[in-house]
């Protein structure tokens, strides 16, 4: 039997090359989705103030439904399923559900918020073949906009250094809603203690505007930027514009190389633009793809969706967008992107 410390390399390596293998593949070919993020159960444990993804009564998505749609996906020649919610592990199945993402031959991602996290679960995910999970960490003590908070979560990061055979992301937020902007660097200082990757996220308020973070805010989001090399901030160059509070330039493929499928099964540009296109996953095609690769999204310039503008890395060197069909509503610029799990 190998030890933990060799099972935890060995995966990382496999893990590695599959990631390898899936850039390889989206710089060869755009007609498939790079990252879908795929909702199993709306409902959630907690009740965040400034999030908008989710309900304290909704049923888990039936497992053969959920099934089918990795299906879809494998079909559509996905290459990353991020599962989230609501809080996915809420699903009692959620393990089949990613067995069968792996069986398919897809990355398998998990986005939680960490509450329903125990030993026997963390084994269960590893046994599953879960390659990502993040949890999204909003400040150091609870108070009524979060209780994301480190001092509630800290024992399950504990448990998962413990017991992760999978790589775990610890997402750390600025903001408006967000009271000490200190927290996100103590978040972050813990989740690199822990031998994790550390992620900043940027939340916005209600009022539909992107604004730019504080003297201070700016100060420390630099400072969790330039964390150690085992951090992924580091490639979140656009977030250097984002918290100036500049307009973005880049050119989204939200319903092409990013998909959002949500519990009902449909397919929508992203969290943050729910209803469109709302065409169901059993009818989405090559074409839907390739018409939505050259949609230009006027909400493009103040997004704060990194999810989506990781994945739009792979294609903005190219093939500039001619179609100008979408026009977002006026509200939907809210965007509360780190808002829940970054997702
Ligand atoms: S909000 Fe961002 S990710 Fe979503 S469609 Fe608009 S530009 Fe794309
Ligand atoms: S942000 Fe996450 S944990 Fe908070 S209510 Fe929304 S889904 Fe639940």
């Amino acid at each position: 039997m190998l030890s933990l410390k060799a099972r935890r390399k060995l995966r990382a390596a496999h893990r590695h090359l599959r990631e390898w293998r899936m850039i390889a593949k989206a710089l060869l070919s755009t007609r498939h989705p790079v990252d879908v993020h795929l909702i199993p159960v709306r409902r959630c444990n907690l009740s965040c103030t400034y999030c908008t993804e989710y309900d304290d009564f909704s049923k888990p998505v039936p497992t053969a439904e959920m099934l089918e749609r990795v299906d879809l996906l494998a079909s559509l020649g996905t290459s990353i399923i991020t599962i989230s919610g609501g809080e996915p592990l809420l699903h009692p199945e959620l393990e089949q559900i990613i067995e069968h993402v792996r069986r398919r031959g897809m990355i398998a991602g998990l986005i939680t918020n960490g509450y329903l996290l125990t030993p026997a679960r963390i084994q269960s995910l590893n046994r599953a073949g879960l390659d990502h999970l993040q949890i999204s960490i909003d400040n150091v003590m609870p108070d009524e906009v979060s209780k994301k908070s480190l001092k509630v979560l800290d024992k399950k990061l504990q448990m998962l250094a413990e017991y992760a055979e999978f790589a775990v992301n610890i997402n750390s937020v600025l903001g408006s809603p967000i009271r000490r902007p200190t927290d996100a660097l103590i978040v972050a200082r813990r989740a690199i203690e822990l031998g994790f990757t550390s992620t900043v996220g940027i939340l916005h308020d209600s009022s539909g505007q992107l604004q730019p973070l504080s003297e201070e805010q700016q100060r420390i989001f630099t400072e969790i930027m330039k964390l150690g090399k085992r951090s992924y901030s580091r490639l979140n160059q656009f977030q250097q514009r984002i918290a100036r509070g500049l307009p973005h330039e880049w050119r989204c493929r939200a319903g092409s190389r990013y998909l959002y499928v949500c519990e009902d099964g449909l397919v929508h540009y992203c969290s943050q633009q729910r209803g469109y296109p709302a065409i169901p996953l059993r009818q989405y095609t090559a074409e839907h793809l390739a018409h939505e690769y050259h949609t230009r999204k006027a909400c493009a310039s103040r997004c704060t969706v990194s999810c989506v503008q990781q994945v739009a890395m792979l294609d903005n060197w190219r093939h500039p967008q001619t179609r100008e069909a979408f026009q977002p509503r006026l509200n939907s610029l809210v965007q509360l992107e780190a808002r829940a799990h970054e997702r």
